[in-house]
């Protein structure tokens, strides 16, 4: 069965004569456990029926051949990142991260772990990170990375880890599994925002952890209990309906994601277009090689800040707002928050799932307003 098939399917409830299709989710704090503990569910805090059909379904996108992947769900995708670094991480240990991680994720590391006795080295995504992993515990990539688009390559950069003797953790929240499958190329850990293209909506937090190896799997399951980040039945619920539509949404959006980055490339308002899936990107190649689809987000450089902001109050159906992966477009100037390295006039824009014709022609008036 394909992958579209597959998560159409994973989220029907089990047919059963007078029973919805889709079972509504289950609100517990405890759970009538009598006796002594056996494996059904009994608090709600270890484990939750929602989530059980949840992470079966993520489990579903998150396998490929010869390998089936276990999956934990988290109420963020900090819980989940945060979630690898706990359960593997201890004093004296070392991890390489991407210089450009996900900003929140590299202060996560740097304000608690290396305070804990971790060692932290970063070097540009890809290859300069092979060369740090020597004596290491956990490399984290992140391909695409956000907001920088730097693509790099998975199964090289995992073959080489597990020669050291490293364990690999993916950040893939900007690809999907329905894209990027981290486990199928090597990595330990495949570890998403699901906040983002995974629900799609932009109307909650969710993370997930995938694993192959069950001695992992016991480590994540162990650290969510023990921590308690996790997320509420109401939002796990509504995650598995709108990953139904993973399929449609991401090929839409990121057709549109395509379809915009040519448009801007060819601009003279517009300086630079980071897009994976445009052949001039640097990663381009890796990335075909890995990706069934290049994602909704592409950033591009505009002149200065007040080009940027000019765009974005002319552009009408470009909500202003952080993150990426909803059925409507978005948009922000990167820079507004200090965190990146990037220029003033540096958009991060998400596609949604419009009509392209009218995204193009928004954006070409909105491009014409900047004087
Ligand atoms: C958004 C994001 C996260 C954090 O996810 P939250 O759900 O916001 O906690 C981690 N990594 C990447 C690449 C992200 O884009």
């Amino acid at each position: 069965m394909r992958d579209e098939t597959k998560i159409l399917r994973a989220t029907l409830t089990p047919v059963k004569a007078g029973e919805p299709l889709h079972a509504g989710p289950v609100f517990a704090g405890p759970f009538h456990a009598p006796g002594d503990p056996t494996d059904t569910y009994s608090y709600a805090r270890s484990h939750n029926p929602t989530w059980t059909a949840l992470e079966a379904a993520i489990a579903l996108l998150e396998s490929g051949p010869g390998h089936e992947a276990q999956v934990r769900v988290f109420g963020s995708g900090m819980a989940a990142c945060a979630a690898v670094f706990g359960a593997v991480l201890r004093p004296g240990d070392v991890v390489v991260l991407p210089s450009n991680a996900y900003f929140m994720a590299r202060v996560l590391v740097q304000d608690y772990f290396v305070a804990m006795g971790v060692t932290l080295r970063m070097a540009p995504a890809g290859a300069a990170q092979a060369e740090l992993m020597e004596g290491a515990r956990l490399l984290w990539l992140e391909t695409p990375s956000n907001p920088t688009m730097e693509i790099c390559d998975i199964a090289a950069l995992c073959e080489a880890a597990h020669e050291a003797g490293v364990l690999v953790a993916v950040d893939n929240t900007t690809a999907t599994p329905l894209a990027q499958k981290p486990l199928s190329f090597g990595a330990d850990f495949s570890v998403a925002s699901d906040a983002k293209s995974m629900s799609g909506h932009s109307d909650l937090l969710l993370g997930h952890v995938a694993v192959k190896d069950a001695g992992l799997l016991a480590k994540i399951d162990r650290w969510r209990t023990m921590t308690g980040g996790i997320v509420g039945p109401m939002e796990a619920w509504l995650a598995l309906r709108s990953l139904a539509t993973l399929p449609l949404r991401l090929e839409r959006s990121a057709a549109n994601a395509l379809a915009l980055a040519t448009f801007l490339d060819a601009r003279r308002e517009v300086e630079s277009v980071l897009y994976p899936g445009l052949k001039t990107h640097p990663g381009h190649a890796i990335a075909a090689g890995q990706m069934r689809y290049f994602g909704p987000v592409l950033c591009f450089t505009l002149r200065d800040k007040a080009a940027a902001e000019t765009f974005l109050t002319r552009a009408k159906l470009v909500t202003e707002a952080t993150s990426f992966g909803g059925v409507t477009t978005t948009a922000e100037r990167r820079a507004r928050w200090g965190s990146d390295d990037v220029p003033g006039g540096f958009i991060r824009m998400s596609a949604g799932c419009e009509a392209i014709e009218d995204l193009l022609e928004d954006l070409e008036q909105a491009l014409e307003a900047i004087d």
